[in-house]
């Protein structure tokens, strides 16, 4: 094992940046992972991950850069309710996977968050979702009585935001999103498997706070690094292998400290749905159920893929039940973390 301390890495010019923690500030980091090559085959190359020794945090190195990180992604990448190229049979397939997959997993998150802000919110509170791709989660949070508002760097899910769903949005990525509200807006931000995309993690901590009223919640939802899946897996965890679109994954501690870091009182970190954290195990173990690889062949290839997506998806509930058994830490975890009610006053130096 490597061990950086203050020292930087040399072996290729671009690696001549020091790793950090993204999470913890911590400079102690330890080659943990190497030949990470991407799952989907749209990045080539072999990447890093290392592990940060104060927090346990994995971080991608070296950090690729915000310019560089729109030509990571390939045109069908996450799920999509309303294919407008598919052909009727695919578009009943996603459908289908709607009701079965995605929107018990949308509802039961939207109630894990919820039931732990139960006592909090007033009437007429307001909700931005960060990173919100085509806004299904927040029609789950919507029909339970909240004003939602949805931020995503692509124009397209905005357009379908605003047009098709009725829902304000807005063009932005996380670090310019706060330019596009006032400060203290809202009462809830949310960002759901986000985190782990971004080569500057501070700003979404950072704009959350910003733009929270006082006594507003932060939740975030991404993959954990202290869960035995990933040990188990290694390269092939689809955690891992998503680099270099998944930049960091973080562990629990890594999570807390980062929003302790930011002024955010008492940060815990809940396991996410059961469906998200089942379908990590099931998309390591059947890597070609992934939405872009099952959705560039044909109905009855992408109808096979899924449906072998499905028998890891058992496979996946049968390793959480035995997390949950065991102690372990879930495969992805929710943080939730609430803004003080108050400003801290100014010290007073005599
Ligand atoms: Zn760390």
């Amino acid at each position: 094992m490597n061990a950086i301390m203050m020292e930087p890495l040399v072996s290729s010019p671009r690696m001549a940046q020091k790793a950090i923690c993204l999470y913890c500030g911590g400079s102690e980091l330890q080659l943990a992972y190497r030949g990470v090559r991407d799952r989907l085959g749209f990045v080539p190359g072999e990447r890093e991950f290392w592990q940060c020794q104060e927090c346990g945090s994995l971080v991608l190195h070296p950090i690729p850069r915000w310019e560089e990180v729109a030509s990571f992604y390939p045109p069908v990448y996450t799920f999509t309710y309303d294919l407008a190229e598919a052909n009727s049979l695919k578009r009943r397939l996603t459908r289908w996977e709607y009701r079965a997959f995605y929107r018990p997993q949308y509802h039961g998150q939207a109630n894990i968050v919820l039931r732990h802000l139960a006592h909090q919110p007033p009437p007429g509170r307001k909700l931005l979702d960060i990173g919100c791709g085509r806004g299904l989660r927040l029609l789950e949070f919507r029909a339970r009585g909240w004003d939602v508002h949805g931020a995503d760097f692509d124009s397209a899910c905005v357009h379908y935001l605003r047009h098709t769903l009725g829902i304000p949005a807005v063009c932005a990525d996380a670090a310019s999103v706060g330019q596009h509200y006032p400060h203290h807006s809202f009462d809830l931000v949310t960002a759901f498997h986000l985190l782990e995309h971004l080569p500057d993690v501070s700003s979404v901590l950072a704009v959350g706070f910003d733009l929270l009223k006082p006594g507003g919640w932060l939740a975030i939802a991404c993959p954990l690094a202290d869960n035995p899946g990933l040990r188990l897996f290694g390269t092939h965890w689809c955690a891992v292998s998503e680099a270099p679109r998944h930049m960091t994954i973080p562990s629990r501690r890594g999570l807390i400290l980062a929003a302790m870091n930011h002024g955010f009182q008492n940060p815990t970190v809940l396991p996410d749905h059961f469906f998200q954290c089942a379908a990590t195990y099931a998309l390591s173990a059947v890597p070609m159920a992934n939405t872009t690889s099952a959705m560039a062949r044909g109905f009855v290839g992408a109808l096979t893929a899924r449906l072998l997506g499905g028998i890891g998806l058992i496979g996946g509930l049968l390793a959480r039940a035995i997390e949950i058994t065991s102690g372990a830490a879930p495969s992805c975890g929710i943080l939730l973390a609430r803004k003080p009610a108050r400003e801290a006053a100014p010290e007073v130096v005599s």
